[in-house]
């Protein structure tokens, strides 16, 4: 199977979702799109209103947002993959749940296999937090890190950014470093290492 492949088949999964509550309350489910071949992986929060309706996420102003950046950095949308930790609409944009969140994982981290990016730019507090629980965005936010040998890359959402100008200057400013994340030339934080329950050094 192509990637294109794996990427339609756990598509038409998340289409047919019942693992969460959310599938009764929403219109569909938001898989994620872009280029099998993205070395940029786009990682949001959860699909909102325009998303739900039309089943593709960041097509609302916080996409056009997106998109704008994007071309900041000579990248358009089909080049990269966008998608979110969670892949149906939370009802009114709530904040999404642990058990959601928990529920939604593994298409979350099958679509990350499978594209194997070169980076995961992680997009807000729940983009950071899937990867990186206890951290803060606003401290992060700029920071490439290292997790399992992947480089997550957190900034402001965009729909933070839509809110307030000072938060959008550092979208912009923490965009504009994308490349050279990309290239290496600015290098990931090493991985933080602390005990697990056996009294071992683990990542998590
Ligand atoms: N906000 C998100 O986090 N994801 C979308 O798809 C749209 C808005």
């Amino acid at each position: 199977m192509t990637k294109q492949d794996l990427l339609e088949k756990i598509n038409k999964e998340i289409r047919t979702c019942k693992k969460c509550r959310l599938y009764r309350t929403s219109t569909q489910g938001v898989p994620g799109e872009g280029s099998s071949n993205a070395e940029i992986l786009f990682v949001g929060e959860a699909p909102g209103f325009h998303e739900d309706k039309q089943g593709r996420p960041f097509v609302g102003r916080a996409g056009v947002l997106l998109e704008e950046l994007l071309g900041k950095i000579g990248k358009k949308r089909s080049e990269v993959f966008i998608t979110n930790v969670i892949k149906h609409r939370p009802i009114d944009n709530r904040d999404p749940f642990p058990d959601e969140i928990k529920a939604c994982r593994e298409y979350l981290n099958q679509q990350i296999e499978i594209l194997n990016p070169k980076i995961i730019v992680a997009l807000g507090r729940f983009g950071l937090q899937y990867f990186f629980p206890n951290k803060s965005i606003s401290k992060e936010h700029g920071r490439p890190k290292l997790l399992s040998n992947r480089i997550i890359y957190p900034v402001y959402h965009p729909a933070a950014a839509l809110r307030s100008t000072a938060v959008k200057e550092v979208l912009k400013i923490d965009f504009l470093k994308l490349p050279k994340v990309l290239s290496g030339e600015i290098e990931a934080d090493e991985p933080e290492l602390k005990k697990d329950n056996k009294n071992q050094m683990s990542l998590f």
